[in-house]
């Protein structure tokens, strides 16, 4: 007998987690569920595979994940489709989204040689009979913990950057995106068949947990801040290092000299796609008091063509409906008036595209992450007290600026780890751009330079090439070579 199961909420069975369609219920399919001891072979089976993949070199990974990325690129619809069989995603989110991973899978794989591989540093005077060499070395074996809302795309920055550094991967997708998380090491492995590099493991919230206790040298986090902290707590007794992607209530600014219709239609995207489930959604908008009542008629105007179904799709998580309905409650409660949706619009599992004005800054749809198709809309004087609100909220992940004269300037102002000016959610489309927020939306960064650095340590090395003319590092440096050392000091860096 199996029990009445509510659509998409994961159960699981005999040791096997299924996953169904948030408004059919529909089974997306069905994977093993790993306990402890499993997470813990998997990762000694990936230091294994570590070794083996570090000994192809950069050019070798390179080929590989360039493979894997054609195929990923070649079944495209494929991933798309089971996107939306497990999580809801209309198909063309789901196709944007996979597009995403494939110019960051793409963008690894090609710059991780130049970004990571072996140079020769600058000669420094004091130590001239030195070269200075410098490399990063993969830390090893890499967990990944990734989240539903954009299963192919989130785990991909860790992923692409963990495996083009030289690590091995194990990767613990969100329990309501197993399938999508089972595809994406099901076809890394046609391409990498030789050696388990990249593996899954199933299950709930205590397999992530077993994860990060399971020996692995570093834990790349996605998902809310409430579950980071306990990432974190696991990770501090044995000293294992992080990346926290959590969560934000991104904000866009729209100044006096906006594109008005344009800030409009980036608005409603970056608020709505997805259902507005986007770490980097933007959920509030704050226009100058000369553009407002023209902002507010267009995004109104805008969202309200957007139907339910097909552009708007389910809720995924269920219990985010209950969360959703709460934050609009609030903020009709304390003043606020919906001008598109409002109460009503929560019809589970959708939730129509909601708009509301005149919400106090006190308000939880202010302050807290709402994830869902919603956005309030603020007036402000001018743009200083736009940044002053946009800024005040304990995240700060992402954000969108429309204006001109001082639109760069207001975006280097924005608290956060990435702004897009007169569109949204543009960075996270960009290899080669860092992604990653400050305060309660993580630290450390995927994507980019920087996200490649971040799977790999450092590594000085400094090789001598002949005698040294300032013995310092010596007990045999006699007193007069002290002086002319105290003498070069000066000379070189004694000026004011
Ligand atoms: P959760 O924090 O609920 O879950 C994230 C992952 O952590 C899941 O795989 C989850 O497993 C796992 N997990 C749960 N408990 C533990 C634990 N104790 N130890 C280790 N792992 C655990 O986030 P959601 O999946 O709900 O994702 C939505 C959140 O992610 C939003 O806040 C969103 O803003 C954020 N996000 C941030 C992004 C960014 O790049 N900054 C990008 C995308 C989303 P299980 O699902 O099985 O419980």
């Amino acid at each position: 007998m199996t029990a009445t199961r509510v659509p998409g909420l994961p159960v699981v069975e005999d040791g096997v987690l299924i996953s169904t369609h948030p408004a059919t219920g529909k089974e997306a399919g069905r994977v093993p569920v790993a306990d402890a001891a499993a997470v813990e072979a998997a990762t000694a089976r990936a230091r294994e595979a570590a070794r083996w993949w570090q000994s192809l070199g950069f050019d070798g990974r390179k080929e590989r994940l360039m493979r894997w990325r054609s195929l990923l690129a070649r079944r495209v619809e494929e991933v798309a489709e089971l996107t939306g069989l497990e999580a809801g995603k209309p198909h063309a989110d789901a196709v944007v989204e996979a597009a995403g991973a494939v110019e960051h899978l793409d963008w690894m794989a090609r710059h991780a040689k130049r970004v990571l591989g072996p140079r020769r540093t600058a000669t420094r005077l004091l130590l001239m009979e030195h070269t200075g060499h410098l490399e990063y070395q993969p830390y090893g074996v890499v967990g990944v913990i990734g989240p539903w809302n954009y299963p192919i795309l989130t785990p991909m920055g860790s992923i692409a950057g963990a495996l083009s550094a030289g690590n091995a991967v194990v990767f613990k997708p969100s329990e309501y995106t197993p399938i999508v998380g089972q595809w994406l090491a099901d076809t890394f492995a046609e391409v990498v068949p030789e050696q388990p590099v990249l593996q899954v493991v199933h299950g709930l919230g205590d397999v992530g947990a077993a994860l990060c206790r399971s020996g692995v040298n570093k834990i790349a986090f996605t998902g809310s801040t409430a579950t980071a902290k306990k990432v974190l707590a696991a990770c501090a007794d044995n000293l294992v290092p992080t990346v926290i992607e959590a969560g934000g209530k991104d904000a866009i600014i729209v100044d006096d000299d906006a594109d008005v219709d344009a800030a409009a239609e980036a608005a409603v995207w970056g608020a709505m796609t997805n259902a507005g489930q986007t770490c980097i959604g933007i959920e509030r908008a704050y226009a100058v008091a000369p553009v407002y009542d023209a902002f507010v008629a267009a995004v109104v105007e805008k969202a309200g063509k957007l139907r339910t179904g097909d552009q708007i799709g389910p809720i995924t998580m269920p219990r985010q409906l209950d969360i959703i309905r709460e934050h609009i409650d609030d903020a009709l409660a304390k003043g606020g008036r919906a001008v598109l949706g409002g109460a009503e619009a929560v019809q589970p599992p959708y939730v129509a595209p909601t708009v509301l004005v005149d919400v106090p800054a006190d308000a939880r749809g202010i302050r807290e992450e709402t994830f869902g198709p919603t956005l309030t809309i603020t007036k402000v004087a001018d743009a200083e007290e736009a940044l002053q609100q946009a800024n005040g909220t304990s995240y700060g992940l992402g954000g969108a600026v429309f204006g001109k004269r001082n639109a760069i300037r207001i975006a280097r102002r924005l608290r956060s780890g990435m702004v897009a000016v007169n569109g949204t959610l543009t960075f996270s489309g960009m290899g080669n751009l860092p992604f990653g927020g400050v305060g309660d939306s993580g630290f450390g960064r995927i994507h980019g330079e920087d996200g490649l650095r971040e799977f790999a340590r450092p590594k000085a090395i400094t090789v001598r090439r002949g005698p040294s003319l300032l013995p310092a590092m010596t007990f045999e440096r006699t007193p007069g070579q002290v002086a002319t050392i105290i003498r070069a000091l000066k000379i070189l860096y004694g000026r004011r």
